[in-house]
């Protein structure tokens, strides 16, 4: 597969103050479900534990509410049975509905036939809460890289417009570090792939994409590394989070790895403020109208 376009696919958009728009999205799973957890605690046993995937939702959307944001919420089929009216909620106020998967299997566990069921399935259970269209997708633990792009392929045959899938970063857990940095289409098709957002400093790639390095950083140097993405790269950053990163009370996992603890618990307690500061200190908008071609000319207004 060919994995460079010479072309960006959409001009970078801008407020009326001249400032980037980014894209801030959500990936709507519960602390039980996230990969660092997937060897200690059984998908079978996912119905045992106290759901609070919805409440820190609705705190996301009670934040963004007060900061006027538009985002993207990639949600996982397991979530949408539990909390349907959850994504109701979502929906009617202004976001974008997109899916992140049935029940978080990561892309490299399955085969092209597995992948296009879960895709079903999950866009079934989706659009049947909903009552919108889904045709954005986010794969578990940015698994789709340079071992299985085919998925990209099944991803444009299912009739998705994009995927936010790929991490052009070296990881121990994923990651394509020579896939391209900005929103690309795979072959040229209608598909378009938008990477998790990466910098570059000293020839070296540093992620500057929310999650697990937004809480392991100083805000500061978050910031710095943003605003590096839209004044030098001239580009929009994709962010993301999870509910339970603002979940300081969640029940804790004893028995996983140290390492896969550390990742998942590093500051819980500062994620709500500094989330919060970050949606003053930039524009954001949902994914569609950030990376897509939508002919939306109401963006200004959005930031
Ligand atoms: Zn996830």
């Amino acid at each position: 597969m060919q994995m460079m376009s010479d072309t960006a696919v959409v001009p970078v958009r801008r407020a009326t103050d001249g400032r980037v728009i980014n894209a801030m999205s959500v990936d709507v799973e519960d602390y039980f479900q996230v990969g660092a957890f997937e060897k200690t605690i059984d998908r079978a046993d996912w119905d045992g534990h106290d759901l609070r995937v919805e409440r820190n939702t609705d705190r996301l959307l009670e934040l963004f509410d007060a900061r006027d944001v538009s985002a993207t919420f990639f949600c996982l089929g397991w979530v949408a049975e539990r909390c349907p009216q959850l994504l109701q909620r979502i929906v009617a106020q202004g976001h974008e509905l997109a899916s992140h998967g049935y029940d978080h299997k990561r892309v490299t566990s399955l085969t092209p036939e597995s992948f296009r069921a879960d895709l079903a399935k999950s866009k079934k259970i989706l659009e049947d809460a909903a009552g919108v269209e889904i045709k954005g997708y986010r794969a578990p633990s940015f698994s789709i890289g340079a071992t299985n792009l085919w998925a990209l392929e099944v991803l444009a045959q299912e009739g998705y417009a994009y995927s936010s899938s790929v991490f052009p970063i070296q990881h121990d857990h994923y990651g394509m570090p020579d896939a391209p940095r900005q929103a690309f289409r795979p072959n040229g098709g209608s598909l378009v792939e938008i990477p998790m957002t990466t910098t570059e400093l000293a020839g070296r790639r540093i992620a500057c994409s929310g999650g697990g390095y937004f809480r392991l950083l100083p805000y500061g140097i978050s910031k710095r590394l943003m605003q590096r993405v839209n004044e030098h790269d001239g580009a929009s950053v994709m962010f993301y989070l999870h509910p339970w990163e603002i979940d300081t009370d969640q029940p804790r996992q004893a028995n996983a790895p140290l390492l896969s603890k550390f990742r998942h618990y590093v500051n819980l307690r500062a994620m709500y403020d500094k989330l919060d500061q970050t949606l003053r200190d930039f524009h954001w908008d949902r994914v569609d109208r950030v990376f897509l071609d939508t002919g939306n000319d109401s963006l200004a207004s959005a930031a």
